[in-house]
Formats: structure tokens, C-alpha cells, sequence
């Protein structure tokens, strides 16, 4: 490995230290997403049947796959403001692994190592 090599390979292990340090600070994280819904009601005599706009809600169901199936549960509003940061760290859980195989690659041409 040459001089330039170790350098380049010393500061992307700064980076990815970096990158694991930002992981430890995420809170629990849940994939999937929130969708907010009216809905029509059992009383047949309501006018959200006939009026869209007079439909019930919203309701807030979180949808996500499970094993290749999608599954989805109704939320509170509580559960919702708990479910919708669990979320947004998940998505930064994925954007921070993908930093890291990209940083993994550079490290790997350091070692004459090319995708
Ligand atoms: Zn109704």
C-alpha cells in the first residue's frame, strides 16, 4: 500500500467512526409508513355515504411488510407522533448504511480493490 493509499484509507475510517457514532444516537426505528384515511361509517343513514367530503377521520394507519406480506394497524394520535419518528429514524438508519458501504468501497480500493 502506498503512502497516498494508507491516507486515503486512514480517513475513511474517520468517517465511518463517524458514520457508527451517528447510529448509536438513533432512537428505535420501525419500517413502513403512515397513511391518513376517511372512512365511511356503519350507519347507513350517515351522509358520509352519500359525501365524500362528510367522511369520518382522519384515521392514521401505519402500513408495513412483514415476510413478503403487508400488514397495517390503526393508530392514536399519540401513537402516531411515536410511530411517525420511529420512521424518519429508520430512514436515517438506512441512509447512514448506505454511507457506510459507500465508504467500505473506498476503503476497498486502498487494498487495489475495485467494485
Ligand atoms: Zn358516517
Amino acid at each position: 500500500m502506498t503512502r497516498r493509499q494508507e491516507e486515503a484509507l486512514r480517513r475513511q475510517e474517520e468517517r465511518y467512526e463517524e458514520a457508527k457514532a451517528e447510529i448509536e444516537d438513533l432512537g428505535f426505528v420501525l419500517q413502513g409508513s403512515i397513511a391518513k384515511r376517511w372512512m365511511e361509517c356503519g350507519n347507513r343513514t350517515c351522509r358520509c355515504h352519500e359525501d365524500p367530503e362528510a367522511r369520518h377521520g382522519p384515521y392514521y394507519q401505519w402500513t408495513w411488510k412483514a415476510a413478503g406480506k403487508t400488514r397495517s394497524v390503526y393508530l392514536s394520535k399519540e401513537q402516531v407522533i411515536l410511530c411517525r419518528k420511529w420512521i424518519q429514524n429508520n430512514r436515517q438508519l438506512n441512509k447512514i448504511v448506505s454511507r457506510l458501504r459507500r465508504i467500505s468501497l473506498r476503503a476497498a480500493r486502498s487494498y487495489e480493490i475495485r467494485e
